[in-house]
């Protein structure tokens, strides 16, 4: 199914032209007034590796890739691990992984803590120039004497120490003479500038813990922002994008890197990616991990990578929505259809189609010969002649969906109903006669009878029927288990709670519902893990990787319905920059 989105804004596909015309605008401009000389134009992608990827950093990363492709450059991967407590490995795999697996390969591999010699070097540089000092405040009152925005703040009584005690200081708290918040090294700016970022920031706090890369080599470790700049400044970046919020920061960055010399590499700030019914914080991400809400950072209702991935999202979609969206100077919330959209559209044109039965109601075609089977020719891809077609067996029992039959059938329910006729899909037309109940009164069993001449799904008299249905002969039928998910969040805003509340209590506590008996045409019996699937009227499906030969493991992508159409049709007014 193709929903047409009539006067959509949205370029498709991955030849979509980005709208992100001021990053690439102010680089021309540096490429033009040779800015940097001759260097090559150089970005780099700059995650913490404190948690997983997601969607939001996927906007980044094609930015920071694209961007110094276009221009001919190169971009680094760089680790900015500067916090030992938060940092671990198995981020810094998860995170490579995830890149590459959206279709990017970096230049060199860096990590800000390889830098860590460097940037204690430049500390003491910056103390001998009378602009760094040690504080003994704790860190209490260093946030009571920082001011708000409408207050300046207050200097520290330690603030003009002499040039020999914070060297001596900033040493003696680098070979560990002090416990963990004892002290800390600042930046002497302003303690009465109107941005709080450039009064007297730390620049190096004790902590003696065990970094993930550098062990125990260090008990002081550099702020982020004391390490941030610098490293791209080391590495010669040329253009540093970044999302908004590090806007205000760039003005200590740029301080840092005046009053030490060093290369100035440019940051330009972008929209950071938000969408509804989910939470991009990588701390909310952590939470619901950690609290088991979720059974792990790769749950494929999460909004990392790594859960997008294996619910069935594809790279080649997820490329194509944030080259789309483009940046701006402006956040905003996407709606979470949109997504949605480029996945089914994307799926639409390669997932393979399938019958697949969720609920099964047994169907037994009393005129059809016992222990006779036939094989109906099925194309796999209606979208692609080139995917060819398959031969599915048909048989007297059948399963069908429970919902595809009513005894009782409301208004405008064209579906199957005693007395009325139906198509098969691919097969016959078959009119329901009665049916056999359970103990309980439940139907069973559906019995029908057929019209052998509408063999090929239509009839030589020409006769119409309303409905078309899909099935599965149950004596060929396979066993699965499917993973129905859906939302995680029941609130568009996920951050719209009541006084006391957390984000987490806008759960939707059904994202997930287990159908451990679902009937599979025997073709699906061979795929193996990330394979996908259009389960005809049904949705898009992809193995999990639990799945195995003898328990195949399906998880809904996402259903057939395609709400995106109608929120831009709603929202747009004919076609705006969405
Ligand atoms: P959090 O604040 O949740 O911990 P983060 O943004 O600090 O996450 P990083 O690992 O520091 O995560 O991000 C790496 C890069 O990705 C940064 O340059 C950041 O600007 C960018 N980024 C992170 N989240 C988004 C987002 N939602 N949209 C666009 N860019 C993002
Ligand atoms: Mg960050």
């Amino acid at each position: 199914m193709t929903i047409e989105i009539p006067d959509s804004s949205i370029p498709q596909g991955p030849e979509a032209q980005p709208v992100n015309s001021f990053l690439r605008e102010q680089i021309a401009e540096d490429v033009r007034t040779k800015k940097f000389g001759d260097a090559v134009i150089q970005t780099r992608f700059p995650p913490e590796p404190n948690g997983y990827l997601h969607i939001g950093h996927a906007k980044a990363i094609s930015i920071d890739f694209g961007l110094a492709d276009e221009f001919g450059g190169k971009t680094n991967l760089r680790f900015d691990d500067t916090n030992p407590e938060k940092e671990e490995q198995e981020y810094v795999d998860a995170i490579m992984e995830d890149i590459r697996w959206l279709g990017f390969e970096w230049e060199r591999l860096c990590y800000a803590s390889d830098y860590f010699g460097q940037l204690y070097e430049w500390a003491l540089q910056l103390i001998k120039a009378g602009k760094a000092y040690v504080d003994d405040l704790t860190a209490d009152e260093i946030r009571q004497h920082r001011g708000t925005l409408t207050e300046p703040g207050k200097d520290s009584p330690y603030r003009n120490r002499s040039v020999e005690e914070n060297l001596d200081l900033l040493q003696r708290m680098k070979s560990g003479e002090f416990p963990d918040g004892s002290r800390v090294l600042r930046a002497k700016i302003d303690m009465a500038s109107p941005n709080l970022n450039m009064r007297d920031p730390v620049m190096y706090r004790i902590l003696h813990a065990t970094h993930h890369r550098t062990g125990d080599a260090w008990c002081i470790y550099p702020m982020y922002d004391y390490a941030h700049g610098q490293s791209d400044s080391i590495e010669k970046v040329t253009h540093s994008m970044c999302s908004l919020e590090f806007a205000d920061h760039q003005p200590l960055y740029r301080w840092f890197i005046d009053n030490l010399g060093i290369f100035p590499s440019q940051q330009i700030e972008f929209d950071r990616l938000n969408f509804t019914y989910t939470v991009l914080s990588k701390r909310k991400l952590l939470q619901l991990v950690q609290e088991r809400r979720v059974s792990g950072w790769d749950d494929p209702r999460m909004p990392t990578l790594s859960g997008l991935r294996r619910r069935g999202f594809t790279a080649e979609a997820i490329r194509a929505l944030v080259t789309s969206l483009g940046a701006s100077r402006t956040n905003v919330v996407q709606d979470i259809e949109l997504l949605e959209h480029f996945q089914r559209d994307d799926l639409n044109r390669r997932a393979r189609r399938a019958m697949a039965v969720l609920h099964p109601l047994k169907v037994i075609i009393d005129n059809y010969p016992a222990g006779q089977e036939e094989f109906v020719e099925v194309a796999n891809n209606p979208e692609d002649s080139s995917a060819g077609t398959r031969q599915v067996p048909f048989s007297r029992e059948l399963y069908i969906e429970q919902d595809d039959f009513r005894e009782v059938p409301p208004a405008k329910y064209y579906r199957l109903s005693p007395g009325k006729e139906v198509r098969l899909r691919n097969a016959y037309f078959v009119t329901a006669r009665s049916v056999v109940r359970d103990a309980t009164g439940n139907v069973v069993e559906v019995h029908c009878t057929y019209d052998p001449a509408s063999r090929g799904g239509n009839s030589p008299d020409g006769r119409k029927v309303k409905s078309t249905i899909h099935w599965v002969s149950s004596a060929h039928a396979i066993s699965a288990e499917v993973r129905l998910y859906d939302r995680l969040f029941t609130k568009a805003d996920p951050y719209d709670v009541g006084e006391g509340e957390d984000v987490l209590s806008n759960l939707n506590p059904n994202s997930l519902e287990i159908l451990s008996d679902a009937k599979l045409e025997p073709s699906l019996a061979e795929v193996k893990a990330e394979d996908q699937f259009q389960f005809e009227r049904v949705g898009y499906f992809c193995v999990d990787r639990d799945s195995a030969p003898e328990k195949l493991v399906f998880n809904r992508t996402l259903s057939l319905k395609d709400s995106w159409a109608k929120i831009e049709k709603a929202t747009s007014g004919g076609g705006d920059a969405r």
